[in-house]
């Protein structure tokens, strides 16, 4: 699994240059960063749910990795944001799809770092994930990608955005 900061930094990041590049800045504002950093993070609420899974049960097990790791809940966001969409209430709408990026950007992180076996559930369990061991390089991973993303605002004079 990818490293906390990293899902929430790599999610804004990616969100960020989209917004830069793609969206621009009316069509994007802000605020949809920071609900795509948050759902970037989220798939890992198993981890708290095992606490409490554990407490209530005194099942010594772990959730995480499991259903909240699955594509499932990605495609239920782009389904209501197009429903939103479809209904032209755009704010609801790009804020359903900013959440399925954020949890996408989550499991393709989690997948590229090795993987869990619950991505298609609850349809099949499976672990198609490369084995590639780059959870090893996590911190310097979320080094490089903070400085490359620190040196872009800087070069388009944009950290004054932060402020
Ligand atoms: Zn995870």
């Amino acid at each position: 699994m990818g490293l906390a900061v990293t899902h929430v930094i790599l999610t804004i990041v990616v969100l960020d240059l989209l917004r830069h590049y793609i969206f621009g800045k009316h069509k994007f504002p802000r605020y949809l960063l920071v609900v795509g950093g948050i759902a970037g993070l989220f798939p890992d609420i198993d981890i708290p749910l095992t606490w409490v899974y554990s407490f209530l049960t005194g099942i010594k097990g772990s959730l995480h990795g499991t259903f909240t790791h699955s594509l499932t809940f990605v495609i239920i966001f782009l389904i209501i944001g197009a429903i939103l969409h479809y209904n032209k209430n755009m704010k609801w709408a790009r804020i359903c799809y900013v959440i399925a990026f954020g949890w996408f950007s989550h499991l393709s992180l989690d997948c590229l770092y090795g993987g869990y076996k619950d991505f298609l559930w609850p349809f099949f369990v499976t672990n198609f994930c490369p084995q590639w061991g780059i959870g090893q390089h996590a911190t310097s991973i979320d080094a490089l990608i903070l400085v490359a993303w620190l040196v872009h605002e800087e070069i388009h004079n944009n950290i004054r955005d932060y402020i």
